[in-house]
């Protein structure tokens, strides 16, 4: 597969250090509140990367971890604790609420058709990993002790700005709007390893370490987690691009200096989910959560859609017309789906031309756009259905829309309502399951005020010599 490289600038192909495995991580969620649309776009592209790497062979050990302790309001150690910050909110203890937002997190990549990772590991649960990497790191001088704190020296770094598509400028912390400067830093680029002098003597989770009672800082959850799951030598690094600095190439600092070789030659990063006016964050407007789009009527897998029509490497413009745009035609592409009848045999050739035309195209830079292409492309093969039937469900292997279990569902509905006398819409005709099925899909297309796939669908009978008439309760439908 070639993917692009954040840390070299360009696209290259995926080498692993055990070939044919990819030792595979991700940034997980800071559990303090629901997620944002905007970060489950991260999720689904790195689901899609992880479900392509298996669908191309690959054995993959994909690791997360969930960050419940650590993460300040701002990425240079400064600010409120996220956590407790949400706990306060709520009045409930930090654990409560880790609990509480890693389920809904859950939950939401469920309705999203999110895999779980191979494993999830909350940062309270490898405190002793932080520890025995940060002992290293202040025993071979790259950390040292201020004002009660542990800090990693990133002067003691050949390089630091890995992932340089970022302004010097950018990178002075303390001149950031809202940040404070920390004194106890020698360098503006050094980081907190272990907190022990916090200002917030609130703080619920603390544990002992050879440099006192505290709490470990953000980055050095991720180094420790991926040490212990993934090994030494870790292939593929995903997060938002948001993550790239400082986390990233904090990560990067602390895991190469103790381990004392290279560790993670590839990185993947997603990037924004943006509103017209820019980007999207919490202060502005609604949470988009997806809570909300249920609220409003979208099914889940219509962002995932969306989201899958763009690169994962543009900015992705987020408004409801344009969500509307992709429900619609997520909607229009199961109901031809389940128009297609599964008989007959599927032809091998056809299937494996499809496949490894859809292997090639999507394994360029995880080209998804391509991917929604392909799905349409096989629908107009000039095969039989049960082979386009075949060629879906193989595709969606990856893409993960559903696409042959809701087309299946919406057959059963229409089936049900040719045979239900007393039902909430009964549809009268000659008796053909696939005529049946786009009956039903006009009406619930009207019912979903659609009425422009409702027209479509209707327009389409019409040039198949079907001629629909609504009656009380149903449809009924004649070849004229
Ligand atoms: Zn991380």
């Amino acid at each position: 597969m070639y993917l692009y490289n954040s840390a070299t600038h360009k696209k290259e192909e995926l080498k692993t250090h055990t070939p044919g495995r990819v030792e595979m991580y991700t940034c997980g969620p800071t559990v303090y509140h629901f997620a944002h649309i905007g970060n489950l776009r991260s999720y689904i592209m790195e689901d899609v990367l992880e479900k392509y790497l298996r669908f191309a062979g690959y054995d993959v050990n994909r690791v997360m971890n969930i960050t419940d302790v650590g993460h300040l309001s701002s990425d240079a150690d400064t600010g409120e604790d996220k956590m407790l910050k949400g706990a306060k909110r709520e009045n409930k203890t930090v654990m409560d609420i880790a609990k509480f937002y890693t389920d809904a997190f859950f939950d939401d990549c469920r309705k999203l058709n999110i895999k779980t990772p191979d494993v999830v590991q909350p940062a309270t649960g490898c405190i002793g990993e932080y520890i025995k990497i940060i002992s290293k790191l202040v025993d071979t001088g790259y950390a040292y002790l201020a004002g009660g704190n542990v800090y990693f020296d990133s002067s003691k770094l050949e390089r630091y700005y890995i992932f340089n598509d970022h302004d010097e400028d950018d990178l002075a912390v303390g001149v950031r709007e809202g940040v404070e400067e920390d004194s106890n830093k020698r360098n503006k680029n050094d980081f907190v390893l272990w907190f022990t002098k916090s200002k917030f003597e609130d703080q619920a989770l603390k544990w002992d370490s050879p440099w006192g009672v505290g709490y470990p800082g953000w980055h050095i959850e991720c180094s420790g987690i991926s040490m212990k799951y993934n090994g030494e030598y870790l292939d593929l690094h995903c997060g938002g691009v948001d993550n790239a600095f400082p986390h990233h190439t904090n990560e990067i600092a602390q895991s190469e200096s103790y381990l004392g070789h290279p560790w993670c030659p590839h990185w993947f990063h997603v990037h924004h989910l943006n509103d017209p006016a820019g980007k999207m964050s919490k202060s502005k407007g609604e949470f988009l959560t997806v809570s909300l789009l249920e609220e409003k009527g979208y099914d889940p897998l219509a962002y995932r859609w969306f989201c899958l029509q763009s690169h994962y490497r543009k900015t992705l413009v987020f408004s409801w017309e344009n969500l509307d745009n992709a429900a619609a035609a997520y909607t229009k592409l199961l109901n031809r789906i389940a128009a297609l009848k599964p008989e007959g045999d599927v032809d091998a050739a056809v299937f494996g031309e499809y496949r490894e035309k859809f292997l090639q195209q999507v394994g360029n830079d995880l080209n998804t756009s391509m991917a929604v292409t392909a799905v349409f492309d096989a629908l107009k093969a000039k095969t039989n259905d049960a082979t386009k039937l075949a060629v879906i469900g193989e595709f969606d292997k990856v893409l993960s829309m559903s696409l042959l279990e809701k087309a299946a569902a919406l057959r059963e509905k229409a089936a049900q309502a040719v045979q239900s006398g007393g039902g909430d819409y009964v549809i009268t005709g000659e008796g053909d399951p696939e005529i049946d099925a786009k009956v039903l899909a006009r009406y619930e297309a009207k019912k979903a005020k659609n009425f422009a796939e409702a027209d479509r669908i209707r327009d389409e009978l019409k040039a198949q010599g079907i001629e629909v008439t609504d009656v009380k309760g149903g449809a009924s439908w004649k070849r004229v």
